[in-house]
Order: structure tokens, then sequence, then C-alpha cells
């Protein structure tokens, strides 16, 4: 087998904040105690809720943390560019391949009925009801009908098999035919699905090694049909549990966001942070500050915690400077 292959790959739509540093810590990690290659990949292909200057932020804040790229936006590599909406040529031909499947079919549903559903990439839970088909089986007729009024989304067809694999830290797992219904590939308003991107970008990247938040763990089943659908042989899965705050909410929401940039405005240092993630993350006895390259010794994914992490209050104020 080649070399491990890894990658972080943030969505520009806000700053950084602990949750996902925590990730990028860990999949850094996970590379460089393989020898392997690390992959920085820039996620905008949401354009209207991504941001130039929160992409830049969010490489400024990752070197912060003492990580380094062997490839990406910046430093350019072999399969560039590593910025998604600098990519829609390849989504193009991986769409016009599973057209020729048969594999696609054009939805007229409302876009309110759809909005949550286009390119959330975090979890079923977050997006509402699963599609129930109602496209899927228009006549030419009723699509011709549909198609005068208005502008349609690409959905994809999802087999009747279900879905099973072996996540590295979650265990197996198995997903039901059909689970969260035909996804869309490509919204009305012609922005490639979440989806899509990141499994033309995984597998044309040579990623062998996708760790990741386990919000995106629902995603997995949807992204190995779309693997099978376009012959490409998937990587290796390690979903890692997420960072709660004192509130029961994921760290990652608004409302209890520590940012990167608020934490080093407070004046914490990087060793002080990445010391805490290390110990959240089970790859350290205490939460004594350390630098990124110190723990590398350390990763393991065994010792990666099975459940979700708790932050309390007094950690958070502790960080940010409070
Ligand atoms: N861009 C996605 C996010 O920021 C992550 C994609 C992935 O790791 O597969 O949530």
């Amino acid at each position: 087998m080649g070399r491990k292959r890894g990658r972080f790959a943030p969505t520009p739509s806000g700053q950084l904040h602990l949750g996902n540093a925590r990730t990028a810590l860990v999949a850094w990690l996970q590379m460089r105690q393989a020898g392997g290659e690390f992959v920085l990949r820039m996620e905008d292909i949401d354009k209207p809720r991504s941001r130039p200057e929160w992409a830049e932020q969010i490489l400024n804040d990752l070197r912060w943390l003492g990580l380094d790229w062997d490839e990406g936006p910046d430093v350019g590599g072999p399969y560039a560019p590593y910025t998604q909406s600098e990519r829609e040529a390849l989504y193009e031909g991986a769409l016009a391949r599973l057209e020729q499947e048969g594999r696609l079919y054009p939805c007229y549903c409302s876009r309110a009925e759809l909005a949550a559903v286009a390119s959330a990439p975090h979890g079923l839970a977050s997006e509402g009801p699963a599609y129930p088909g109602t496209c899927r089986s228009l006549t030419l007729e009723e699509r011709q009908e549909r198609a005068a009024h208005k502008h349609p989304s690409l959905r994809f067809a999802l087999s009747d098999r279900p879905a099973s694999f072996n996540d590295l830290v979650a265990g197996p797992q198995r997903a039901e035919p059909g689970a969260g219904g035909d996804f869309v590939v490509k919204r009305a308003d012609g922005i490639i699905g979440y989806q899509l991107a990141v499994v033309v970008d995984d597998a044309a990247m040579g990623i062998t090694d996708v760790l990741r938040g386990a919000d995106l763990l629902d995603s997995t089943p949807r992204q190995l049909a779309l693997y099978e659908a376009l012959g490409l042989t998937p990587p290796r899965f390690a979903h890692i549990p997420l960072l709660y705050g004192p509130d029961g909410g994921r760290l990652a929401k608004r409302s209890q966001a520590v940012t990167l940039a608020g934490i080093r405005a407070a004046g914490t240092p990087p060793e002080q942070v990445v010391g805490t993630l290390a110990w959240l993350s089970g790859l350290a006895d205490t939460p004594e500050p350390a630098r990124a390259a110190e723990l590398v010794p350390h990763f393991d994914l065994a010792r990666l915690p099975r459940g979700q992490v708790a932050v309390d209050e007094p950690l958070l104020r502790l960080l940010a400077g409070g």
C-alpha cells in the first residue's frame, strides 16, 4: 500500500473554533505519526456562505497552532487547485458520469422544502425529514411541464442496498437502504452539493484516511454510495466524537463557539490550546501546555474517546482568557 494521505477540509463560512481546531489537530497528528501527507482543502463550494477573509484566517489560525500541510491552497501541490470553487469542472465531470449511469434525476420540489437538505454536511438530524422521492418517477411529460415553471435541482438516486462500513473510531456502521432519501448533488441555483464535492475531491486527491467530526458520520453512507456509482475506491473513515459545551450543545454552535481568534486575542498561548485539545481527545494525560509536534509520538486512534466529550465552563474561560 502507498503512503497514507489525510486531510482537513474546513468550510470558510465562519472562523475556526475549538471544535474544528481539534479535528484539524487530530487529523494532522494521525498523518504526521504515520509519516503520511497532510492536505488542506478549502471547501468554499457554497460561495454565498463562504468568505475569502475567513479562509485566510483559518490558515493563519492553523499555523498559529503549529500545524503545517504538505499541499494546500497557499502552497499548491500535485492535485491543485485545493479550493473547491476552482474545481467545478471535476464535479461536472462526475455529474456527467452519474447521468450516464442513470443515477440522477431533476427535482422540482420547492426551495423552502429543500433549503436545509441541499448541501448541509452536518448529518441527517440537521436536515429535516428524508426526501420522500417525489420527483424520482416523474414522466418525461411531467418533467417538461414542471420545467416550464422551475429550474430543477439534481438528485442522486440511492440504490436499494444497505450500506455498511467499519469506522475506525465509531466501529461498525450500517445504514438502511435509502437512508436519508435521494440527496441533492446540484442545487437549483447551480451550487454543487457537499456530498458530491467531498467524494470527488477525496478520490482525486488520493486521500486514504478521512478523519473528521462525528457530525459527518450520517453522511458517510451517502458518500460511499457515490464512490460506488462513480467506480472509485473509498478511503478509511474515522469519525471523532464532538466536543460539547457547558449548555449541552455542540461547541461548534454559535452560542458556544470559542473562536481561535478570540483565544488569540485573549493572549492565550497556542501550546495551552493544543495541550487542552490533546487532553480532551485522550492523547495526553493532563491538559499541560504542549506543542503539536511533541504530541506526534503519542497519537493512537485507540486512545480517542468513544463518546461525546464535555468541556466545562472553567476550561472554556481559561482558554478564552475570561
Ligand atoms: N467541509 C466540511 C465541514 O467543514 C467537512 C468536510 C469533511 O471533512 O468531509 O464541515
